[in-house]
């Protein structure tokens, strides 16, 4: 394997870049559509003015980032974080364009973020800077143009006022705005759960692949918000055994397995903090990535897995629940170990899988059951694992690559089909 090149390991822009150059050399792509892929179609910088609750008048920066709308309509969430960079929200950005192709559903990419820290702000003050986000945005922003999500910081309710202020504009209420709302406005049966859902569905495929079995096999969590804990309960439910689950506050492990229902209410009812839960031993949060396991699920932020730690992993699979965990300098020392890598882009596409099918019923107007949503996700989520694993036996590359390849692929396909306009 060809080795990847990048200046600064910890920048996520310049990892995605690696991958994508990488693979575009190994799929022979033309000159001239390398060049229209490598950079986002459109990027902006708004800066908000928001009256915040004391009285005083704050400027918070926000961005939105358009890579691709060759296949559909941008797509990506709004991530609201005190470190979001413009080359974050840019690679983020590209990795929605490459993800939506791996698991062929009709979305470009896209990505924003607002710099700000959702934990020190109150609610009217964080729906403020939402209204303000989406109404500078207004032109870029539709279900024909760019459809946000949640992302780290952000929820339904922000989804909700997101909905509620482009309807506004629009005068008339636009539930295909967004994706990930509330159930009462439009949201899907079956969002919530779906990126640890997907989660389960590819570990249960890879778990086939090596000839593994689902009952009894270790698992490691990092990140207890959205993805990491839906991924945590709906594997245990399965018959996985938990051994490992941190948060930002810090890393719980119990080798006999953590009960992962009651670990939801300490942290979700009673509020507590995780690693304090009466059940396992404390650990740095850290740590937790690189005890023994089976399974190992970073779903918590980028970088998390480097040149400086990767040899320390001892999974058999790594199943990337969040976006970026892994550099592309880690890339190469888990191949030599032998890690069975489950690519950020597949394995976290459960939940654009589920917010393309929220977007669908939004435009018919017509809602399905969650079983009907669980098993169109599973149809999509395993077809696009063989499809990802085929491609990487056939060139001889490994699953990340063979994934970007795949995806380099059918937008550069796409864009063919349609030529350059003017
Ligand atoms: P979230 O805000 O709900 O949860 C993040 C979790 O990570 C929290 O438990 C937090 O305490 C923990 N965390 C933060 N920093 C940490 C650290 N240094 N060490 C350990 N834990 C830490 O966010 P989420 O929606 O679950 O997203 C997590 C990741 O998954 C992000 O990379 C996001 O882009 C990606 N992702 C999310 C979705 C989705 O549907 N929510 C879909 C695809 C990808």
């Amino acid at each position: 394997m060809a080795t990847v090149v990048v200046k600064n390991e910890l920048n996520v822009y310049e990892s995605a870049e690696a991958r994508f150059e990488l693979a575009a050399q190994k799929l022979g792509l033309e000159e001239g559509l390398y060049r229209y892929l490598k950079y986002p179609n459109k990027e902006v910088t708004v800066y908000l003015p928001v009256m915040m609750d004391d009285g005083r008048l704050e400027v918070f920066i926000g961005y939105r980032v358009q890579h691709s709308t060759v296949r559909g309509p941008g797509k990506g969430g709004i991530r609201f974080a005190p470190d979001v960079t413009l080359d974050e929200v840019r690679a983020l950005a590209a990795w929605m364009t490459w993800k939506c192709a791996v698991v062929n559903i009709p979305f470009g990419g896209a990505k924003g973020g607002v710099i700000c820290d959702p934990a020190r702000l109150s609610r009217t003050e964080l729906e403020r800077i939402t209204r303000r986000y989406t109404a500078e945005l207004l032109d870029w922003l539709g279900p024909e143009r760019d459809v946000p999500a949640p992302d780290l910081g952000t929820n339904e309710q922000v989804m909700a006022w997101v909905l509620d202020t482009y309807s506004m504009h629009v005068r008339h209420t636009t539930t295909a705005v967004v994706t990930g709302k509330p159930l009462d406005l439009g949201g899907s049966r079956g969002r919530r759960e779906a990126t640890g859902r997907g989660c389960l569905i590819v570990c249960n495929r890879a778990l086939a692949k090596l000839g593994m079995k689902p009952e009894g096999s270790r698992v490691i969590v990092q990140g207890f918000g959205n993805v990491g804990s839906l991924a945590a309960l709906l594997m245990h439910q399965a018959g996985f055994k938990i051994i490992g689950v941190a948060d930002i506050h810090g890393a719980l492990y119990n080798e006999k397995g953590l009960d992962v229902a009651a670990l939801m209410d300490w942290v979700y009812l009673k509020r507590k903090l995780l690693p304090e839960f009466p059940g396992g031993t404390r650990m740095p949060a850290q740590e937790i990535l690189f005890q023994p396991c089976d399974i190992l699920i970073p779903a918590a932020v980028e970088n998390q897995l480097t040149s400086r730690n990767a040899h320390r992993v001892q999974a058999r699979i790594l199943c990337e629940g969040a976006n970026g965990p892994t550099t592309a300098l880690a890339d190469e020392i888990l191949e030599k170990k032998g890690v069975f890598v489950i690519p950020d882009i597949l394995a976290n596409a459960g939940g654009v899988t589920v917010s393309y099918f929220e977007w669908v019923q939004d435009r018919q107007g017509f809602f399905w059951r969650e079983s009907e949503v669980n098993e169109r996700l599973q149809d999509v989520m395993e077809h696009s694992f063989d499809e990802v694993v085929r491609y990487s036996e056939t060139h001889g590359v490994n699953n990340r690559i063979a994934a970007y390849m795949l995806a380099i692929d059918r937008v550069a396909y796409a864009l063919k089909l349609r030529g350059i306009y003017a």
